[in-house]
């Protein structure tokens, strides 16, 4: 087939994958436990429902602004800006149909073919396919398993050369549940004030928090204008499927987002933008509920994982992830990657889990193996899945 050379850039995002191969081996009568999807259990709240389904009586059903209905992106200034203890003019809100756009516009937007982009390894895959599209260079930023999954600064520092344009960081993180520290944050922001870099802060799992306040490098002196903040409603309000999310930044640089989505989507779904305006002024009460559930998750799932022989999971601070490392079960089985066991637990234990691998290549000073688990399901599905993997491993 004749398809344009840049295709070959572009990578995939594995949980899709491992989904498709789930929804296979369902359809042929085996019952899967599925860790594999990042997306809430939950359903979206009533009165988010009810908002759009009153936009849609109202008939907003036409075509909006391309950076997103002024009263939305009014809500989103005003949440930000709470928030994150920054002013936030609606002007500074780009509206997308989800985080992710955020991301590819934004690399768009900012990286020219030779330019180097640091992001944070492991991390959401999305980073470096789309690096690679634009003819950028990725440059992996270890996140440390004994420095709870943070990055070693010393050793970041040395990623940055005159060619280093943006830095993408993601806190809480997928897939790591890692949150960075203040300490993190402000050597970062140090090195791309004195560097001159853009920052594209994915805070997607932004209120998805078990301990402390959420710190955004945005709020750090000299940092909103340099910043791009990634947020959205998929995590926080259940809203996956809605597509709703946005980009929060300078308003120069927020008129070539704005112009990169007239190009491709014209604007973002009309009536859903007035969901999210309920989503974001309307109370609040589902968000704590749903994290108490997935702290209580947390500390299930972390414990019965470092039961299993062979595993060791860190507490994840955040998002609703745990990343425990596999070396020794993979060195028990034979196997010489966390894929190979990803495989073997979906085949042989029933239970569906992501492998490291698809977060990113493995680096020299983090030979280890690890799985991601993502917790967005019952506690009775989190207790029957960890025996079905000790089962499957002690065999
Ligand atoms: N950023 C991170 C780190 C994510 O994990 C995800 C979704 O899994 C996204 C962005 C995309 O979110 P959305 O579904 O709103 O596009």
């Amino acid at each position: 087939m004749k398809i344009a050379h840049r295709l070959s850039q572009l990578g995939m995002e594995n949980a899709f994958e491992v989904l498709a191969e789930v929804n296979k081996l369902k359809a042929s009568g085996r019952e899967i436990i599925s860790f594999a999807i990042g997306e809430p259990d939950f359903d979206t709240p009533d009165n988010i429902k009810q908002a759009c389904m009153a936009a849609l009586s109202n008939n907003s059903t036409h075509y909006g602004p391309s950076n997103g209905i002024l009263p939305l992106r009014e809500a989103i200034a005003q949440y930000i800006a709470t928030s994150r203890s920054i002013p936030v003019h609606a002007n500074e809100v780009v509206v997308m149909p989800g985080g992710k756009p955020v991301i590819y516009y934004t690399i768009h937007a900012l990286v020219n073919p030779g330019d180097e982009v640091i992001y944070p390894n492991p991390g959401f895959p999305i980073y470096e396919s789309v690096i690679r599209f634009v003819g950028g260079i990725p440059v992996p930023a270890s996140l440390v398993e004994e420095k709870n999954f943070t990055f070693n600064i010393h050793e970041f520092k040395k990623l940055i050369t005159p060619k280093t344009k943006l830095i993408i960081l993601n806190s809480p993180q997928n897939p790591t549940g890692g949150v960075l520290t203040r300490e993190n944050l402000e050597a970062i922001a140090r090195l791309a004030i004195e560097h001159d870099l853009w920052v594209l802060s994915d805070e997607i799992y932004s209120r998805l928090i078990y301990s402390g306040d959420f710190l955004s490098i945005s709020s750090l002196p000299g940092m909103k204008e340099r910043t791009i903040i990634l947020d959205g409603f998929s995590k926080t309000y259940a809203m996956t499927g809605w597509r709703l999310g946005y980009g929060v930044m300078n308003e120069s640089l927020a008129e070539h987002l704005t112009r990169l989505e007239t190009n491709c989507e014209s604007c973002t779904n009309t009536f859903i933008q007035y969901a999210g305006i309920e989503a974001l002024t309307g109370p609040q009460d589902s968000v704590e509920r749903m994290l108490a559930e997935f702290r209580a998750r947390r500390d299930l799932i972390v414990s019965g994982l470092n039961a299993i022989t062979g595993f060791s999971c860190k507490v994840p601070a955040g998002a609703f992830y745990a990343y425990p490392n596999v070396t020794l079960a993979c060195q028990k089985l034979g196997f010489k990657s966390s894929k190979e066991l990803q495989q073997y637990l979906l085949y042989q234990a029933d239970v569906a889990v992501l492998a490291g691998t698809a977060f990113g290549s493995k680096t020299a000073d983090d030979p280890h193996e690890y799985l991601r688990f993502s917790y967005a399901t019952s506690r009775e599905n989190i207790l029957k899945g960890l025996q079905q993997i000790q089962q499957a491993i002690e065999r």
